[in-house]
């Protein structure tokens, strides 16, 4: 974590683009006070060069002197969308410059909040390696907001995961979900949030007749190499887990499974041409040893955008073990009004998955205008946000394991991650 974001609290550090806005900086310790009476130079920096007209991107270079109270209050103007390097220096002391950052936003954005999440991963009721409430505990603790238990077939171990913290107040949301596999069909979906099980529908002799006739009336409309029974068995999956009211995930298509990738590129480009699903697992949960699954992912995504096949996304872990590597590496930033449009506003285009692996730079990927703002916030506001979750996902851990004190001291934490947002916000309640 970058010390300035430790040592000093500034506020607000998102703000409405195009808009004057007082910034206040309050040295946290001892070792970075302002010397009173002293004068400091503020220098205001645009990260996306001079405005029109000027030949710099420097638009403010003067000096401020903290207030009684230690405090600095820096009055500038926040053009456009983009983040702005406040530059700090005292003439005297001739020590490094202070450099802050915040970010402008336009309204539609700034009217979104990031929420931080995974949208695939297994308990011990499938191949994982822990119950659904470890898994859900451990999801935030490691700074998730929103989550599933997605295991393979199974969609109660979701619903066990939710009623193990039945009756606690907690900040975590979790849906149910589960991963899906269609009988005889190679590719995998996730039905993130659907208010019911997909999987327990392919035992019905309804699904049979109905994907049955479905290839019939497919077969010798496809493309070359897309066989009829996999085309309709995805598109009855996917149609079903939007009934669901759940978001259909199309996940892992170059997973290499059985020496193959795990979905052909045929029925690959078929999918993202019917675009029966919800969003893409541009991101998903692979080990060191896999990432080109990964990257075979991302170049087939930038090309689909090229083609203008445009679709959502979604990064995921996939983690089998929350003590084993994946877990954490991967997830998905949406930005949503509030949490009940959390789903909405993925399938609105509004979301980047993301690479975050150990000793790695993070990674966003999806559209340019929210990896940008994802990087700012990956490095100067989520570290905050994720070490309230932190002490949280202690607690529901410790709720899981049969602490009856847990659940009070939780409540006692609950809405800190919102407060912290509030006070980050330019004047906002969202
Ligand atoms: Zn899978
Ligand atoms: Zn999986």
């Amino acid at each position: 974590m970058k010390s300035e974001i430790r040592h000093y609290d500034v506020t607000p550090r998102v703000l409405r683009a195009d808009e004057e806005a007082v910034l206040t900086v309050r040295p946290l310790f001892g070792h970075v006070r302002f010397a009173a009476g002293k004068a400091y130079r503020v220098e205001h920096y645009l990260m996306d060069g001079p405005l029109p007209g000027n030949s710099s991107p420097c638009i403010l270079d003067r000096q401020f002197k903290p207030g009684r109270d230690g405090m600095l209050r820096i009055r500038s103007r926040f053009p456009g969308e983009q983040e702005h390097c406040l530059r700090i220096t005292s003439p005297k002391d001739g020590g490094p410059p202070i450099e802050l950052r915040v970010y402008s936003l336009r309204p539609d954005l700034f009217a979104r909040r990031p929420c931080k999440g995974d949208t695939h991963m297994h308990s011990s009721h499938s191949d994982g390696g822990e119950s659904p409430a470890y898994v859900a505990a451990a999801c935030r603790r490691i700074g998730l907001d929103f989550m599933a238990v997605t295991d393979h077939h199974r969609y109660a171990p979701s619903l066990e995961a939710i009623e193990a913290f039945a009756g606690v107040r907690h900040d975590l949301t979790m849906y149910p979900g589960e991963e899906v596999h269609p009988p005889d069909v190679p590719v995998h979906m996730i039905n993130f949030g659907g208010r019911f099980s997909v999987n327990e529908q392919f035992r019905t002799a309804r699904y049979k007749r109905e994907v049955r006739t479905l290839a019939a009336a497919l077969a010798g409309r496809l493309p070359p190499g897309v066989v009829p029974g996999h085309a309709a068995g995805c598109l009855w999956t996917l149609a079903k887990i939007r009934e669901a009211g759940g978001l259909s995930v199309f996940c892992h298509p170059h997973w290499i499974h059985a020496c193959t990738y795990n979905v052909a590129e045929a029925l690959n480009d078929w999918l993202f041409q019917e675009r029966p699903f919800d969003a893409f697992e541009l991101i998903g949960g692979y080990w060191r040893s896999q990432l080109e699954s990964n990257q075979l992912q991302s170049a087939w995504y930038t090309e689909q955008i090229a083609r203008g096949r445009a679709v959502p996304v979604v990064g995921a872990s996939d983690a089998h073990g929350c003590h084993n590597d994946l877990f954490g590496w991967y997830y998905t930033i949406a930005f949503a009004p509030c949490r009940e449009k959390l789903l909405d506003s993925i399938r609105g285009g509004w979301s980047v998955a993301v690479e975050d692996l150990p000793g790695d730079t993070v990674r966003p990927r999806g559209a340019y205008r929210l990896v940008k703002y994802a990087l700012f916030l990956s490095r100067e506001i989520l570290p905050l946000h994720d070490e309230l979750c932190e002490e949280e996902g202690r607690l529901m851990m410790a709720h899981a394991g049969g602490d009856p004190q847990a659940g009070a001291n939780l409540a006692r934490l609950s809405g800190r991650c919102d407060q912290l947002y509030d006070r980050l916000w330019q004047g906002t309640n969202c």
